[in-house]
């Protein structure tokens, strides 16, 4: 069994690119140039250098010492949350700069629904010095005022998406009917392993930085290269792919992918996709999303703004069938616990998306052997007044 992309697009029976005609010729540029610009001398060398002197790579494995001996299991987690911007999204905003760059792209259009793509992707532009215009709900933009406000910081227009619901799929369909208006000039920067191929297979490139470097960091401190389990949470997978990527193809390690129960999977209110997802079409593939009986997506709900997404990207929906990957859905409840508890045991406050992969901790039981690496994806600054309001502090 295959877990990578094939050459159609496929992971299996999910992925494709399903988009209207007129934007053919912007995919199809894309899928015919990624690889070999990704693989030049030159983009590696430049993408490998501003890891390194940008964003802060490598990031540390790090042994955690109290939360191993309280769960009586080898613990490491991937500091992902020490990346420049606070969480692993740069990864793939650099790596696609880069990319837009090497196909005289000048002018560069993201979609985003918390603001966190957003402000990696605007990050990028100021480093590069492109226009940027990230496209949000209008009610997102109320909801999230200080990632717009870096956004502007940073050089970015922010345009308001005001029909439909006001949020990320509005978003989306703004950017989308941009990028069939200004073909030439313009790189869409999508966010996550979803939308047509060739994004979800690109972006799990850039990211599989993360399992590169566990790899080699495993080897130095346990004498081998590789774990008996890696953890991630997964809003649409571009995390937990990159912390993945590198063991896809070696069973003997067991891959855990943590979705949001929201408030509990039969309330209404969640975004666990392997539970009450089914095939349908979200942003351009194939792919495992929660739909009511005749298609229509339904919102989903997480108190992190991160996992709150309806789908999740085609890989996963491949790596949840083929039952290669666990999945564990974990409540808010277990989430915001945990990120106090992560607190408390190794002074890290961790984005509550990242929070969701520590309850795994009480959902399954380790050996003492056992290497089990968590990846945090993010740290929690940006989520202060959510733990604020949920703990009275
Ligand atoms: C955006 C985000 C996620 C979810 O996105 P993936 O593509 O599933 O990784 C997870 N954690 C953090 C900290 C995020 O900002």
């Amino acid at each position: 069994m295959s877990y990578h992309v094939n050459e159609k697009g496929y992971y299996g029976e999910f992925g494709g690119a399903y988009i209207p005609e007129m934007l053919y010729p912007n995919v199809a540029e894309l899928r015919e140039q990624y690889l070999s610009v990704m693989l030049q001398p030159d983009f590696q060398s430049e993408f490998r250098a501003l890891l390194r002197d940008y964003v802060g790579r490598p990031t540390p494995l790090y042994f955690a010492k109290r939360l191993s001996e309280k769960y009586n299991t080898k613990i490491y987690l991937k500091r992902e949350d020490l990346c420049h911007t606070g969480a692993h999204k740069v990864n793939n905003t650099i790596g696609q700069i880069l990319m837009a760059q090497r196909l005289g792209k000048t002018r560069i259009i993201a979609e985003t629904g918390a603001g966190q793509h957003g402000v990696a992707t605007a990050t990028v532009c100021a480093l590069m010095g492109l226009q940027c215009i990230v496209y949000m709900g209008e009610i997102d933009i109320e909801r999230q005022a200080p990632n717009v406000a870096r956004m502007k910081m940073l050089g970015a227009e922010v345009r308001p998406a005001k029909s439909g619901s006001r949020t990320l799929k509005d978003a989306t369909n703004e950017a989308i009917r941009d990028w069939i208006n200004n073909p030439v000039d313009t790189h869409y920067i999508i966010g996550s392993v979803v939308g047509p191929h060739p994004y979800p297979d690109m972006v799990a490139r850039f990211q599989s930085v993360i399992s590169e470097e566990i790899k080699y960091q495993l080897l130095e401190t346990e004498g081998r290269d590789i774990p008996d389990y890696v953890i991630a949470c997964v809003g649409g997978g571009s995390n937990a792919a990159g912390a993945f990527y590198h063991f896809l193809d070696d069973e003997r390690v067991h891959l855990i992918a943590v979705e949001a129960a929201g408030k509990g999977i039969d309330t209404g209110e969640s975004a666990a996709t392997s539970v009450l997802g089914k095939t349908g079409i979200i942003h351009g593939s194939k792919t495992l999303l929660m739909q009511t009986p005749d298609g229509q997506i339904t919102e989903p709900y997480s108190i992190s703004a991160g996992l709150d997404y309806p789908g999740v990207g085609p890989m996963h929906a491949h790596l949840f069938r083929s039952r290669r990957a666990e999945f564990i859905s974990i409540t808010d409840d277990q989430a915001m616990q945990w990120g106090l508890e992560l607190s408390k045991t190794e002074g890290i406050i961790p984005a509550i998306e990242s929070a969701h992969a520590f309850a795994v901790l009480d959902e399954k039981k380790f050996k003492p052997t056992d290497v089990v690496v968590i990846n945090l994806s993010g740290r929690g600054d940006k989520d202060l007044n959510t733990y604020i309001k949920y703990f009275n502090f």
